[in-house]
């Protein structure tokens, strides 16, 4: 690893100050809240930063806040673990509690913040490789396309086919969260849908709009009193790991005591570049409920998939989760 400078800003304002340089530095200054994925990167030489800015010591971005209306406000700051544990996500967006509870291995949880959580770094090996110079590092080539691609996606790939890793990301979008990004220059607010970029959209070596100078500070979750969700990953490795697949459902019941279905939301996670919102799968489930809506909004849930050479597995696995979680909650 080399040597770096490390700046431990104390407000938001002095943040903002370490991050000001001129074009030629900036992609040489990274944030670092827990360090679980940019060390490893530091490590594997994928990033060599001039410049670290520690974002621990800012304050307030600790706290998960309950509004009155039963929305919440997450800091960049709170732990994956504290999000795990927190009683109202537990029982108001249990599919978020359960993506959390879902990430890593307990050490992982205790130290990686939502912050570093959603702008973690792909896991593609190839990417992993320093000696790797893939399409997403700046080559010519993306290596997975014709090479090893069990893991990769299945949607919205291309020119790289990486799945983003992140199980919070789909939860959160399941639950139409919105990210507050602020900078110098102010703050912008977005849908976290439209946080995450797809390769062929723009630039290919970025995963999210993120400009240079600019925190994610906090994530939003608009209320959803009312509504049951869950969250179902598969992963290879029983102890711990990444999603091959994952689903987030969420929905709103007709009354209490119904089991027709007023709104849904379905995301898949594991099987595209960011969380895949496909609305066309909960539409399938509006007005209706039982073993034959859930396989048409399985189905639907892959339509239009485009299979590299080992990972065809992946849809009768995603048909698979959208089923057995939508069992679950009309269960429930
Ligand atoms: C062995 C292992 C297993 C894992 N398994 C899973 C898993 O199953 N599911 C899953 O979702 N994740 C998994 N992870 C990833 C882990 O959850 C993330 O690495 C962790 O949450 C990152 O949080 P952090 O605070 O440590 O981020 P850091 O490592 O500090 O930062 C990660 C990236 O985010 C940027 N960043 C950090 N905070 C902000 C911010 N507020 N605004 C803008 N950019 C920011 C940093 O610059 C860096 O590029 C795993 C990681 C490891 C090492
Ligand atoms: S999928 Fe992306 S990260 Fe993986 S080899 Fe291709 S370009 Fe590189």
């Amino acid at each position: 690893m080399k040597t770096f400078e490390l700046a431990r800003p104390s407000t938001l304002a002095q943040a903002f100050g370490e991050l000001e340089l001129d074009a030629a530095k900036r992609d040489r200054v990274k944030l670092i809240a827990g360090g679980q994925d940019l060390v490893t990167e530091m490590k594997e030489h994928l990033v060599e930063p001039s410049k670290l800015v520690d974002l621990k010591r800012l304050p307030g971005l600790d706290r998960i806040e309950v509004l009155p209306d039963g929305s919440l406000t997450i800091g960049c700051l709170v732990t994956v673990a504290a999000l795990a544990e927190h009683a109202e996500v537990q029982h108001f967006f249990t599919a978020l509690a359960e993506a959390a509870r879902s990430v890593g291995s307990a050490q992982i949880r205790s130290q990686g913040t939502v912050g570093g959580n959603l702008n973690q770094r792909p896991r593609c090996w190839y990417y992993r490789n320093e000696h790797a110079p893939c399409l997403k590092k700046g080559g010519t080539e993306c290596y997975s396309y014709a090479g090893l691609n069990k893991y990769n996606a299945i949607l919205g790939g291309g020119p790289s086919y990486i799945v983003h890793p992140s199980d919070l990301a789909t939860a959160l979008v399941a639950f139409d969260a919105e990210v507050t990004l602020a900078s110098a220059k102010g703050e912008r607010k977005m849908a976290l849908d439209k946080f995450f970029t797809l390769p062929s959209e723009g630039d290919v070596t970025r995963e999210t709009v993120l400009a240079p100078g600019e925190i994610l500070t906090h994530v939003r979750v608009p209320a959803k009193r009312g509504w049951t969700s869950t969250y179902l990953k598969f992963k290879e490795r029983g102890s711990y790991d990444f999603a091959l697949a994952a689903v987030a459902v969420a929905v709103r019941f007709e009354g209490a005591g119904s089991q027709t279905v007023k709104e849904a939301r379905l995301v898949l996670g594991g099987v595209a570049p960011k969380p895949w919102n496909v609305p066309k799968a909960a539409e399938a489930l509006v007005g209706r409920n039982g073993l034959e809506t859930w396989t048409a909004a399985g189905n639907r849930a892959v339509a239009g998939a485009e299979l590299l050479a080992h990972n065809a597995y992946k849809v009768p696995l995603v048909k698979g989760l959208v089923v057995k979680a939508l069992e679950s909650i009309s269960k429930a």
